[in-house]
C-alpha cells in the first residue's frame, strides 16, 4: 500500500471534487479519482490525472460552451 509523502499515511482511493486554478479560470472537476492521504488529508493526483486536467481546461478555454458553468460568489477580504 503507497503512503503519503508528507507524512507516511495511508493513502486511499477517493472522488473528490477538485477545483483548478488556471490564471484568473477556474475549472472544476467533478468525480476526480485521486489517492487522499487518511491521515493529513493531503490529495495527490497521478501524471495521468494531470494531464487530462490540463488538456480539459485547454478544451474549456476553447470551447467552454460546450460545458456546464455555474456561478460562484467571490468575497473580497480586506
Ligand atoms: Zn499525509
Amino acid at each position: 500500500m503507497k503512503r503519503c509523502y508528507f507524512c507516511k499515511g495511508f493513502l486511499s482511493n477517493e472522488r473528490i471534487r477538485h477545483v483548478h486554478q488556471w490564471g484568473e479560470k477556474i475549472v472544476l472537476f467533478e468525480n476526480l479519482d485521486v489517492e487522499k492521504c487518511t491521515q493529513c488529508g493531503e490529495v495527490f493526483l497521478s501524471p495521468e490525472t494531470l494531464e487530462m486536467i490540463d488538456r480539459k481546461t485547454d478544451e474549456v478555454l476553447l470551447k467552454g460552451s460546450d460545458f456546464k458553468s455555474m456561478t460562484i460568489p467571490v468575497v473580497a477580504v480586506g
